[in-house]
């Protein structure tokens, strides 16, 4: 295939297990086509039946992430559906590689389904029988296309959910084996990610499991191109030989994965392997090396990662049933904050139901943290305990952020124990409250369905001059994500300005209140939005990179240390 504007395809599928970092693994792959210059994009597939993953439970099935755009999915003519939010997997798509996602990235099975079946309805299909093949897969097929024909990449990553072996991914990986059929030789290639258990009892890492998803993925007509074997080390040569043996690829593209403490090693791990080489080969792309100053960029990065000068320690109290991936957003942003401020985070999870039953373990859990991060969320559960922790933010002078409902908790404590509005609440908690401080946006009155009905996707929020939100932005105005249904009552916001609370930033027109802040000493913000979701490994959250620093700053102040030498200025001046 000769044709360089031709868009390529590396389709990426995981055998074995679910969950051993096949988003990160896609991302990387992405990064080094990103790294010789090449414009990518990326699809994730999630064979589940949802139409999206809003209705998801963060407990089962980690974050909800939330896109710059809103789509308008129109499965057939007369059905609109409002699509912002996807898989998490593209939280890590767009920090590693800086591009925003279009929701239409994300191809769910129950988006392909009710599009096949509604068009059934309208008489598109009249007189056929409809059925998976060809009429799943075909539009499985279009689906991946259009992606292509919008964002026109050079590279085009597509990240198969699930492991090969799971029924709802059986049209998916069929389609892919009509694509690769269909394309030019050349125009795409398949990267499978097997996990390659280490057995302690025989001190061996063992080939079987990668065996038989290889086999089942060939007995699906797809034979991979690379092999890439999660483990715990890097795989030994004689493993190498072996899968590559068994599983019919050339020794080079057997490919480790090892375990990192830094995330954004792996591109750096692959390209070491020659990975990059081996796929723009394969592509028959032509930039066969990176642009030398791009890794280097990324080799700093990873190195202030390793390197910290120092650390923050992070509260983030809430409601712990909670995976840790349930806020991945906003402990990725965390640490790009404080990479790029040379330092290091420590987050600590406590469950917050614990200071419901006794407030006098605030002090030995929030009074040591550097900072407070009062965390999104829904429901009630667990939420008395963080208005004390907000509470006890505001009355010890501690460094607060507050995010979406965790700034409107903020708010809440602030009407009650500085206002001294007693009772004061939001109606999602307490619909009977004597003080309504945080109620249903006026638009949601009414709003019963719950898929994609939020106020969702990226909107202008307009920053006040001389307040801590704008000393982080430097700018009157920008663009940050929502996704929330109640806000801050703006005329309680403006009565607690004689009590020291400041609106910061409100939407274009003035009517949703966006940010507060107090004219403490300390620096304590809530905001309506979540900045986390545009924090990149290269380009952190301004209001991160604010908030750790203020934590930092009250770090300083109690141990009197001295101040930080700036993290750019440590890795050129230090013998790596
Ligand atoms: N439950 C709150 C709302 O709907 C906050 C949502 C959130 O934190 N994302 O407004």
């Amino acid at each position: 295939m000769g044709d360089a504007r031709q868009t390529r395809y590396v389709f990426v599928t995981g055998g074995v297990l679910s969950g051993i970092g096949k988003g990160v693994v896609s991302a990387s792959i992405a990064k080094l086509f990103q790294l010789r210059g090449y414009k990518v994009d990326m699809i994730k597939i999630d064979p589940y039946l949802n139409v999206d993953p809003g209705t998801l439970n963060p407990i089962e099935h980690g974050e909800v992430f939330v896109c710059e755009d809103v789509w308008v999915f129109e499965p057939a003519p007369g059905y609109r559906f409002t699509i912002a939010e996807i898989d998490q997997d593209f939280g890590t798509y767009e920090r590693f590689l800086d591009v925003n996602m279009h929701p239409s990235n994300n191809i769910t099975s129950g988006q392909v389904y009710l599009t096949v079946i509604l068009r059934e309805r309208s008489g598109e299909y009249l007189g056929k029988t409809i059925q998976v093949i060809p009429h799943v897969t075909d539009e499985i097929k279009r689906r991946i296309r259009m992606v292509a024909e919008r964002s026109k990449p050079d590279v085009l990553v597509v990240e198969v959910g699930g492991t090969v072996g799971d029924i709802e991914a059986m049209p998916f990986l069929e389609a892919i084996r009509q694509f690769r059929l269909e394309s030019p030789p050349g125009a795409t290639a398949l990267v499978h990610v097997t996990l390659v258990p280490y057995l302690k009892t025989v001190g061996q890492q063992k080939t079987k499991p990668t065996q038989h998803s290889v086999r089942e993925l060939q007995s699906m007509g797809l034979q991979p191109d690379v092999i890439i074997g999660r483990s715990e080390t890097y795989l030994t040569e004689d493993v190498k030989r072996k899968i590559s043996l068994f599983c019919n690829v050339p020794e080079e593209a057997v490919i480790s994965d090892p375990d990192l403490d830094v995330v954004y090693e792996l591109p750096l791990v692959f390209e070491r392997q020659g990975l990059g080489r081996y796929l723009v080969r394969l592509l028959r792309l032509e930039r066969e090396d990176p642009v030398p100053h791009a890794v280097e960029e990324w080799e700093n990065l990873v190195w202030r990662y390793k390197h910290p000068a120092d650390k923050v320690v992070i509260a983030m109290p809430g409601k712990y049933t909670m995976i840790q991936d349930s806020y991945i957003s906003i402990c990725e942003a965390l640490k790009h904050a404080a990479a790029h401020l040379g330092l290091g985070v420590e987050i600590r999870y406590i469950d917050s139901s614990k200071f419901e039953e006794d407030p006098g373990l605030m002090d030995e859990e929030l009074g040591r943290a550097d900072g407070i991060l009062l965390t999104p969320g829904f429901g009630s559960r667990g939420v008395e305990g963080m208005i004390q922790a907000a509470r006890y933010a505001i009355e010890h002078d501690k460094v607060f952020l507050g995010i979406c409902f965790g700034a409107q908790l903020l708010f809440i404590a602030f009407c009650r124990y500085v206002m001294g509005l007693r009772g004061a609440h939001s109606t999602e908690i307490d619909p009977s409250t004597p003080y309504p401080v945080v109620d249903l946006l006026p638009e949601q009155r009414g709003v019963t369905a719950k898929g994609g009905t939020m106020r969702l996707g990226a909107h202008e929020v307009h920053i006040a001059e001389g307040t801590r939100l704008y000393e982080a932005y430097s700018a009157k105005v920008v663009r940050e994500r929502f996704r929330h249904r109640y806000h801050i009552i703006k005329d309680y916001a403006l009565m607690g300005e004689k009590h020291g609370l400041k609106v910061s930033a409100t939407d274009a027109d003035g009517r949703i209140v966006n940010a507060i802040e107090l004219s403490s000493a300390r620096w304590i913000v809530g905001v309506q939005f979540h900045p986390e979701f545009k924090s990149r490994a290269l380009r952190p959250s301004p209001v991160y990179v604010a908030f750790v620093r203020a934590a930092y700053e009250a770090k300083r102040a109690r141990t009197h240390i001295p101040p930080l030498i700036p993290a750019s200025e440590r890795v050129s001046s230090s013998s790596r």
